[in-house]
Parts: structure tokens; sequence; C-alpha cells
């Protein structure tokens, strides 16, 4: 098995048009032989050519199969959906509406909210899974991003951005309002379990790791210009994420309003939380959705 992600040649020879893309729709969600929700019987089920669905070979009752995805609501071909959700996976740095309209040939609005439900999307699949846990070390910081100030404490119009980063393993991200304890360590409690070795730098507010949960904390000085401590403490990691998602955000947005800050943000993170298995991203994004009652025809 590979482990690159589809070439676009490939994809192209996996999703050849919008009723491939749709069949595929139907069988990861329901599938040949699936009981019809209204008569109970398990169907074949027919392809009904006046819109996005299929029938009960019984009673006539309809399936739509991107009903509760982010194709639902859609005259753009799913196709161009489909091949949208390839170019996120592709990706190092984001891929911008400005690109998507380029490479799709749709509106600039069509393509900008296009870019919006795979982006939460994303964050849906790639979910909340608790991080850390005994033997584990969790590297623990916050950002800055956008604005008019590159340092200091929050220019005019800058978010900050609170990440949690498991070494050798996932990254959870969470767009706050301000860097105090109060604000912050909600979110450590939420995320990362308990008898985790937690390392921050020397901010006030990670002061109170050290009682919470059973977490064993560490500090690492950067104001003494240290960056590794000679206990081996260091945030390098989760400090290479946010350069990362920076250089992105200023390289393929230019600027990001701070309310999608969130959502740009969850986009590399389900990225970097598959890094090491690319191939998996788009059979996952187009294979887990909601499951959603199908109640009415
Ligand atoms: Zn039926």
């Amino acid at each position: 098995m590979t482990t690159k992600p589809l070439t676009t040649a490939a994809f192209f020879r996996m999703f050849p048009d919008d009723e491939t893309c749709l069949k595929h729709l139907f069988d990861v969600r329901f599938g040949d032989g699936f009981e019809c929700p209204k008569c109970e019987r398990a169907s074949k089920w027919f392809r009904i050519k006046a819109e996005r669905a299929y029938s009960c070979q019984w009673c006539g009752h309809h399936l739509h199969p991107t009903v509760g995805t982010p194709f639902e609501k859609t005259r753009t071909p799913l196709q161009l959906w489909f091949y949208a959700i390839h170019l996120f996976t592709t990706t190092r740095h984001g891929v911008s509406a400005k690109e998507l309209e380029r490479q799709l040939g749709v509106t600039y609005k069509t393509a900008w909210r296009m870019a919006k439900l795979i982006r939460e999307h994303m964050a849906d699949v790639d979910g909340d899974r608790p991080i850390g846990g005994p033997f584990k070390t969790v590297e623990i910081d916050e950002t800055f991003v956008g604005g008019h100030r590159e340092n200091g404490q929050g220019g005019k119009g800058k978010a900050v951005v609170f990440g949690m980063l498991e070494r050798g393993g996932d990254v959870v991200t969470e767009v706050v309002a301000d860097r105090k304890s109060g604000t912050l360590l909600p979110h450590v409690i939420k995320h990362v379990q308990p008898h985790t070795e937690v390392h921050t730098d020397e901010l006030r507010s990670y002061g109170g790791l050290g009682t919470l949960k059973g977490y064993w904390h560490k500090q690492v000085n950067h104001s003494e210009g240290e960056y590794v401590s000679d206990t081996g403490t260091t945030v390098n990691a989760i400090e290479n994420f946010w350069r990362h998602l920076k250089c992105s955000i200023t390289g393929t947005h230019v600027s990001v309003r701070p309310k999608y800050l969130g959502l740009y943000a969850k986009e590399f993170e389900y990225r970097f939380n598959r890094r090491n298995r690319p191939e998996t991203m788009l059979p996952e994004l187009l294979s887990t959705f909601r499951p959603l009652p199908q109640s009415c025809d």
C-alpha cells in the first residue's frame, strides 16, 4: 500500500464524473441491500435521474446520499467538491478561495463557501480525541496570529491561538479570548489526560498546571534564552506547528479574519494529525459523515 496521496490523474480515474461521486456517497453511507427506513425491508436501490437520490425497490422511499454532508445544499457538481477536497489533502500550506476559484472555474463566492464547508468538515472528522496520558509528553503553548504588529503583547486585530501537542502524536488547537490561566487551563483539562508530563514556557498562566489532574509540569525559560532545558523540557514541536501555520496563512491567504482563524487552525490540525498517513485523508473525508435519519422523502 502506498503512503503517497493520490495524484491528480489518479483522482480523475477514480472519480471521472458526478455519477461516480454520487454512487460513492451512496455506497459508503448506505450500500446495496440497505434496509429501507420506511418499509424496513432490505432493498435494492434504484437511481432516480431527476434528483440526487435513490429509490426503494419496495415502497419507493427516497434516499439522498448528500444529506448531512457538505454537499447537501449545492448545485456545484459533486466532482468539483471531491476535487476541492483532494486539493485540501495534497497541499502543505492550505488552499485559498482564490485558488479554488481558479482551479474549479466557480465564482469567488462559491469557492469561499466551499472552502469554509470543507474546513468545517475536516474539523468535524478530526474530532476531539483526548491526548497525552501516563508516560506521554504534551507541549502547551499559545501564539498571536494576525493583526498589525508582529511582536509584542497582541496588537489590534490579533487573535490568540492555544495549542496542545502530544509529542509524536496529535495536536489540538483552540482560538481563545486571552492568555489568562482561567481561559487556558480549562482547555488543558478538557483535552489532556491525567498523569501527562506537560511542558510549557514561563508564562505565569501555566503556574497552576502542576496541581491539576496529576499533571507533571515542566517549564522552559525562554526569557533567559533557554529553548531546551537540561531536563529536556521544550516546546519546540508546538512552536514548529505555529511557524508552519503562520507562514501558510501569510503565504496562502495573506491574512485571515479572527472570526475564521479557528477554522484555519483546524484545517492544519487535521493534516498535521495525519502527517504519517497522508494517503488516508481523501478516503476518510469522502466517507466520514454524521449519521442522519432519512425520515423524509
Ligand atoms: Zn421501502
